[in-house]
């Protein structure tokens, strides 16, 4: 099978992770009688200059046409007036549900144990719409005399709005992820007892959609968002497939990534209906670019959930099993993965790759 990828190489240390990760990734496909045909585009600061913009028109062309794309990190450029590529990106494709596979694997330093966690954000309404009334605008002045005495005059207001529709796409894209791979629970994560009707509704919609899961054997259950983080910080083992509004799911990410050893080891996707993106939850890194030295595995399992997303199961499995056997082992990774920082030992971003890639190949 051929597979056509949008390979957006982004900046900092984006192209050098992308580029380890397209070396396994085509590896990890080999094995499977797979190849890639990649469509490179380059996004973000380093082609500001002579693109005139962050995201030029041929991103988002190539993305919709092939639905598929593998993303470096980008940075967002502050002062330039410039808004954020990443945000731009999820925005005008749709991408509604971002999904974070949080797994510990053995030899990555972490205070927890066998966690395998599934955290799915809806990644579009709530407090991130952009519906924001700065101090003294006409339109602050305006609802906090609608709302009779509850919003102080001096007051900035940001607009948190749930929908109906929003709600019901991704916790039946939570649902499917479960069936898809084998999971056993969903659990909808809130503050329904404080927001009545936004949250209330978030619950509403999640328990019709999770009646109409009831005989895909998905079990289903609730959780006010601040008893979930001391849940998941005191018995993680007893959580499955979690999933929220767009701002408890920004927070509880980043829990996650915590919970099995930080940004280095963390994936991501960023899926809607027509297409998806693949990414790692850490940023750019900017002080470490061209210094093949940052760690590739967030990227590279993030390309392992992309080619689950392409139906590459086989492949899928034995390239996670290459990266967990590569961190068990301790010897060819990055500073980040040795147990002392200053470690001389520690390889760079394109010899773990090639750890990775000697494993899939024995
Ligand atoms: P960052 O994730 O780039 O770095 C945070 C810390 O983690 C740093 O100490 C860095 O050295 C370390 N780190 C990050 N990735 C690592 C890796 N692969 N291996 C080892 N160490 C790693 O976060 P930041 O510094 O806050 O952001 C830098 C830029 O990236 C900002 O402009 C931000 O907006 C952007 N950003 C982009 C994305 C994205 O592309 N989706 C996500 C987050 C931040």
């Amino acid at each position: 099978m051929i597979h056509r990828v949008t390979l957006i190489r982004g900046d900092g240390t984006g192209p050098e992770l992308v580029e380890a990760t397209r070396r396994v990734l085509e590896a990890a496909a080999a094995t499977a009688g797979s190849t890639f045909e990649w469509d490179v585009v380059d996004a973000g600061v380093d082609i500001m200059e002579t693109a005139g913009t962050p995201l030029p028109d041929n991103v988002l062309e190539s993305i919709r046409k092939n639905k598929v794309a593998l993303k470096g990190p980008i940075t967002t450029p502050i002062g330039t007036g410039f808004r954020s590529v990443n945000v731009a990106l999820r925005k005008e494709l749709d991408l509604y549900a971002c999904i974070r596979p949080c797994k510990t694997y053995r030899g990555v330093r972490s205070r927890y144990e066998n966690i395998d966690i599934v955290i799915v954000r809806e990644n579009t309404e709530d407090l991130y719409a952009g519906v924001e009334y700065d101090l003294g605008s006409p339109e602050a002045r305006q609802i906090i005399q609608m709302a009779g005495g509850k919003i102080r005059e001096d007051a900035a207001i940001s607009i948190k709005p749930i929908s109906v529709t929003g709600t019901r796409r991704i916790v039946k894209k939570a649902f499917d992820y479960a069936v898809e791979n084998n999971r056993k629970k969903v659990t909808a994560v809130c503050k329904a007892n404080i927001m009545k009707y936004t949250d209330g509704l978030f619950y509403r919609v999640a328990r019709e959609v999770a009646e109409e899961y009831r005989d895909r054997g998905i079990e289903y259950d609730e959780w006010l968002v601040d008893a979930m983080c001391m849940q998941l910080v005191q018995k993680p083992e007893n959580y499955d497939v979690l999933v929220m509004p767009n701002l408890y799911g920004d927070i509880l990410s980043d829990l996650g990534a915590g919970l099995v050893g930080g940004l280095g080891v963390a994936p991501g996707a960023n899926i809607g209906d027509d297409c998806a993106l693949f990414e790692a939850t850490h940023g750019s890194a900017p002080k470490y670019t061209g210094q093949n030295k940052v760690n590739p595995t967030a990227l590279i399992l993030s390309g392992m959930l992309m080619l689950r997303y392409l139906k590459e199961k086989e492949a899928a499995d034995r390239l996670e099993q290459a990266v967990a056997d590569v961190i068990a082992e301790g010897k060819y990774v990055t500073y980040d993965l040795k147990p002392d920082r200053n470690d001389p030992t520690a390889v760079g971003t394109s010899q773990m790759a090639d750890a990775i890639i000697a494993r899939l190949q024995a």
